[in-house]
C-alpha cells in the first residue's frame, strides 16, 4: 500500500502514522525524518537544505522533492509506504505522481483525518504546560489538583502561545485552506478515504485500519 496521510494539527497524526505503518508493515516516511536524515548524513541535498534553514528560509520545493524522490527509491519503500507531511500542495502531488511513475508504481490511497474544529480548539486550548518539568496538563481532561501548579514538581503552569484558542483556530484555517485543493485533486480520482479522527488513539487507529484494509493487497 502506498499511502499518504493528511490531517490537521491536533488530530494526532504522528501517533496514528506509527500505528498504521506498523499494522500494514510499511515504512513511515515523514518529511521531518527525511530532512533530519539528509542533514545529519551530510548529503548534498542535506547541506543545501541546511543552508536555507540556517538562514531562516523555507526549503524550496525542488529540494524537498529531490529528497522525497531519493527516499521513495530506497529498497524498503518498494512495496509500499506511508507518507506523512508530503505532498503539502497540488504541485507537490503532481511531483509525487511523477516520482512514482518513474519507479513504475502509483499511489494507492490518501487517508484524510477529519476533525471538528471546535473540538480541536477545546482540546488544545485547555492545555497548561509546566515551566519546570514540561508536563502537559489539561484544565478539563487532566486537571492538576491546584490551579496553575504542577502536581509532579510544584512548578508553575502556563498557557503556551501555540495553545491559545485564536492561534489554534488560525492554524486550523491555514491547514484547511492548504489541504482543500489537495483533497479535491485526489478525491477527483476516487483516492480519498476520510475518517473521523476524534476519539481515543485506539478508536481512531481501529477506524483507520478498517478504512484502509480494502486497499491492502
Ligand atoms: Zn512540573
Amino acid at each position: 500500500m502506498r499511502l499518504v496521510l493528511v490531517g490537521p494539527p491536533g488530530a494526532g497524526k504522528g501517533t496514528q502514522a506509527e500505528f498504521i505503518a506498523e499494522h500494514f508493515g510499511i515504512p513511515k516516511i515523514s518529511t521531518g525524518d527525511i530532512f533530519r536524515a539528509n542533514v545529519s548524513g551530510g548529503t548534498d541535498l542535506g547541506q543545501l537544505a541546511k543552508k536555507y534553514m540556517d538562514a531562516g528560509d523555507l526549503v524550496p520545493d525542488e529540494v524537498t522533492n529531490a529528497m522525497v524522490r531519493d527516499r521513495l527509491g530506497q529498497d524498503d519503500a518498494r512495496e509500499g509506504f506511508l507518507l506523512d507531511g508530503f505532498p503539502r500542495n497540488v504541485a507537490q502531488a503532481g511531483e509525487l505522481d511523477g516520482i512514482l511513475a518513474a519507479l513504475g508504481s502509483k499511489l494507492t490511497v490518501v487517508l484524510d483525518l477529519e476533525v471538528e474544529h471546535d473540538e480541536v480548539v477545546r482540546r488544545l486550548s485547555g492545555r497548561r504546560t509546566c515551566k519546570k518539568c514540561g508536563h502537559v496538563w489539561h484544565i478539563e481532561f487532566d486537571p492538576p489538583s491546584r490551579p496553575d501548579v504542577c502536581d509532579k514538581c510544584d512548578g508553575e503552569l502556563y498557557h503556551r502561545d501555540d495553545d491559545y484558542p485564536e492561534t489554534v483556530r488560525h492554524r486550523l484555517d491555514v491547514y484547511a485552506a492548504q489541504t482543500a485543493p489537495l483533497i479535491e485533486y485526489y478525491g477527483g480520482r476516487g483516492q480519498v478515504v476520510s475518517i473521523d479522527a476524534l476519539g481515543t488513539v485506539e478508536d481512531v487507529t481501529e477506524r483507520a485500519i478498517g478504512a484502509l484494509t480494502p486497499f491492502a493487497d
